[in-house]
């Protein structure tokens, strides 16, 4: 019998799931969350939903939910009260801190994370324990993209937004399966071919749903698209495509490496700094990267690299290049966003409708929550920790004494990981994240874990790999079951009520975060009324970013509106960042104004190609490549409980090359056993019917916890961003 509709009470929410941001509305009936549909006043999604959208209210309600905190006591969990588990939390913390020092406690969150709960974590670790152990799982999926901006522009997130969809004319995706990742903004693209015959080209190392959707489908060898990307700079200098007098106002030219004041010099040893170079300098630097001389490297023939450049290079055509996981999850990630950065800069293609180098993020949040509210371990919400004038101001807003911020970044997340491993760390709380599922090099970190004396606080909706390492599990509060906002790949700011109750004992992670503050002895700092806390934080955190250049809308104006986009100035948005006819935080009297940098201009990167950190020989002779499928948001710790996504994609799969698979007398369905340096792991093979990975390539998603690829993964990273490349390590391939 089909349930009734019709009388649902329809309310607006961003989507739950990924970074694109979906204006969705959710239909609530008897208190319960029971129908999504897109928004059609979303200027987003323009009432368009994907698969995970249209059925996320179900994550809410698969049968194995947290409803009760659990503590551990003999090796078993036993249910416990919220009063209880949340003093036990602060008693731990206060011993630890006592024991081994502030920087014993740590707290791991998420892109997940709504603003709130990542502001009110970041206040009460960062400003008033006074640890910078605050890291999100953001940094293992777009901290390159944060180093790629901070390099190039010296500020953060995309110059353009969405609406550069509807004006380009070429859309280059850069290791990027947007079919699948990002699919309802795929499916503007799409519509564009359709109204105006705009060109899609999909460049990446396997063929996707993506490619087979792309006018033109190219595929490289992992890694060398630092390789390409030069190519690609190279025709555009040697055709005289060049932008000159937009170079020449707007762009310095730069060489060396440097961790952009992480202030890890002496611990990474980056001691070289940026050296500005000549623009004849950095011609010769290309001579290494002729499309014939690339076309050995990469795999990508000359004549590809050519029809990549021309459009790049055409002044009558607007370009946007899109790109996520692949240039990101990369051993040198910020150096593939520059490089991306000068294809625009060198041909003055950026900030303008239409020509928009735009670098898509992966969840539902981490822009606002991770970017914005600055919950790595180096960021305030306005500014790094390593500047005094910054430390100051937060302070000011905290209401905490300035010594309390400390001056110097602690740990990244690997790092973070690898602390608590040794024991410098000794309480973790994670909340709305899986990293049992994801790091990389797994069985290190899950060892490191489960070490004696190690205090594990996980607060999540279901049971997880992550919460079978935990001392405590808090249950949460889900998406609409709090008030909340998330903040998008375009610096839109998206807010949401709550709209049905949470089960149980599950409260939102803010709240939890506050109480346990409270019981630390800092009420005065956690003033909130429960009743309108959200409201109290929002306006507290908008103090931070009070000017021009980041400026959030107020919450009114959030609530009447299918989000607004930052800054936010004299009550509107602003959609085109450094350009002066937009942007009014523009202030140099010029057309371009790239603000974030002290002399205004942005910087065209000299980046070489480097190899992979580990690549294929005669022991592990295959690339192994990891990834997400449409079907399942991240971890599938949600999506696994919806049972019409877990059926359409019951467990993960290793996808080979047919021309491989035939070589092994491997057929799809068949056990293959894959070996890296880090361990082994069995999985069915799938034979082309998803896509077709480049030769010696296998490709393999991380979504099923019984199938968990990272325990063979490599934890190498970005040395600027410290993001690893889980993209790339060397396997065995065998029939099992
Ligand atoms: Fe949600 Fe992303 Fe799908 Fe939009 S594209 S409905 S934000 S999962």
């Amino acid at each position: 019998q089909l349930p009734k509709g019709g009388n649902l009470d329809w309310k607006k929410a961003p989507c739950r799931f990924c970074g694109v941001g979906c204006g969705v509305m959710v239909g609530v009936e008897n208190g319960k969350a029971v129908a999504v549909k897109g928004d059609p006043k979303s200027p987003v999604n323009k009432g368009l939903c994907c698969v995970k959208g249209y059925h996320s209210v179900m994550a809410m309600y698969g049968k194995d939910r947290l409803t009760k905190p659990l503590v551990k006591k003999n090796g078993k969990y036993v249910e416990t009260s919220m009063k209880e588990a949340l003093d036990l939390i602060a008693s731990k913390m206060k011993e630890t801190i006592k024991d081994y020092g502030k920087d014993a406690v740590s707290i791991y969150g998420s892109g997940q994370w709504t603003i709130p709960d990542g502001y009110v974590a970041s206040k009460l670790f960062k400003g008033c324990i006074g640890t910078n152990n605050v890291e999100a799982n953001a940094r293992l999926c777009m901290a390159s993209a944060v180093t790629g901006f901070l390099t190039s522009f010296g500020i953060d997130e995309p110059m353009g937004c969405y609406e550069d969809i509807d004006h380009a004319d070429v859309f280059v995706l850069w290791g990027n399966n947007m079919a699948e990742m990002h699919p309802v903004l795929f499916s503007r693209l799409l519509d564009q071919r359709l109204k105006r015959g705009v060109k899609i080209i999909d460049f990446a190392t396997r063929t996707t749903r993506t490619s087979m959707a792309a006018d033109k489908s190219i595929l490289f060898l992992p890694q060398t698209d630092l390789a390409v990307a030069n190519a690609i700079c190279y025709e555009i200098i040697n055709n005289g495509w060049v932008n000159t007098s937009f170079v020449e106002k707007h762009c310095n030219f730069n060489k060396g490496l440097t961790n952009m004041g992480y202030g890890l010099e002496d611990k990474y040893k980056f001691k070289d700094k940026p050296e500005k170079i000549s623009f004849k300098e950095y011609k010769k630097f290309l001579e290494d990267y002729t499309p014939e001389k690339v076309e050995k490297i990469s795999g990508v023939s000359a004549k590809d690299i050519k029809y990549m450049a021309a459009y790049y290079g055409d002044p009558n055509k607007k370009v946007m290049s899109l790109w996520c996981m692949g240039p990101n999850q990369h051993s040198r990630g910020t150096w593939m966003n520059n490089l991306i950065y000068n294809i625009h800069l060198l041909t003055g293609k950026i900030s303008t409708p239409g020509n928009s180098p735009f670098s898509l993020t992966g969840q539902p949040s981490a822009c606002g929550t991770v970017r914005e509210v600055g919950t790595l371990t180096h960021k305030l919400p306005h500014g790094v920790v390593m500047n005094k004038k910054h430390r100051e101001f937060a302070a000011k807003i905290w209401d905490v004494p300035v010594e309390n911020i400390a001056p110097k970044p602690t740990y990244h997340t690997v790092e973070m990981f690898r602390a608590l491993d040794r024991g410098d760390i000794r309480f973790m709380w994670i909340q709305v994240t899986n990293p049992m599922v994801t790091m990389p090099k797994l069985k290190r970190y899950r060892d490191g874990a489960e070490k004696e004396g190690r205090f594990i606080v996980v607060s999540d909706i279901y049971p997880t790999p992550t919460t079978d390492i935990a001392d405590v599990i808090l249950p949460s509060a889900m998406w609409v079951e709090r008030e909340g906002m998330y903040g998008n790949s375009e610096r839109r700011t998206q807010y949401f009520e709550q709209m049905v109750q949470p089960p149980g004992e599950a409260m939102s992670d803010t709240w939890q975060l506050v109480e346990v503050a409270k019981r630390l002895g800092y009420e005065k700092q956690f003033y909130y009324k429960e009743d309108s806390h959200i409201e109290e934080i929002y306006a507290e955190y908008r103090k931070h970013h009070d000017n021009k250049k980041h400026n959030m809308a107020p919450l009114e104006v959030l609530k009447e509106n299918p989000g607004m986009q930052w800054p936010y100035v004299e009550g509107k948005p602003t959609k085109w960042r450094f350009n002066s006819k937009y942007d009014p935080a523009c202030s140099n009297g010029e057309d371009f104004h790239f603000y974030g940098k002290p002399d205004g201009k942005a910087v065209i990167w000299q980046r070489p190609y480097e190899p992979a950190a580990e690549e294929p020989d005669a022991e592990y002779p295959y690339w192994l490549n990891t990834g997400r499928v449409v079907e399942h948001w991240h971890t599938g710790s949600m999506t696994r409980r919806i049972p019409v996504l877990h059926r359409a994609m019951p467990h993960s799969y290793v996808e080979l090359n047919p021309d491989d698979a035939k070589r092994m007398q491997i057929k799809t369905g068949d056990m293959v056993k894959l070996t890296t340096r880090r361990g082994q792991i069995k999985l069915p093979a799938s034979v082309n019917e998803r896509g077709v990975p480049a030769p010696m390539q296998v490709f393999v998603p991380f979504f099923d916890e019984n199938m968990l690829i990272n325990e063979i993964t490599l934890d190498s990273f970005c040395p600027i961003s410290k993001e690893p490349d889980y993209k790339k390590c060397a396997v065995n391939v065998e029939k099992a």
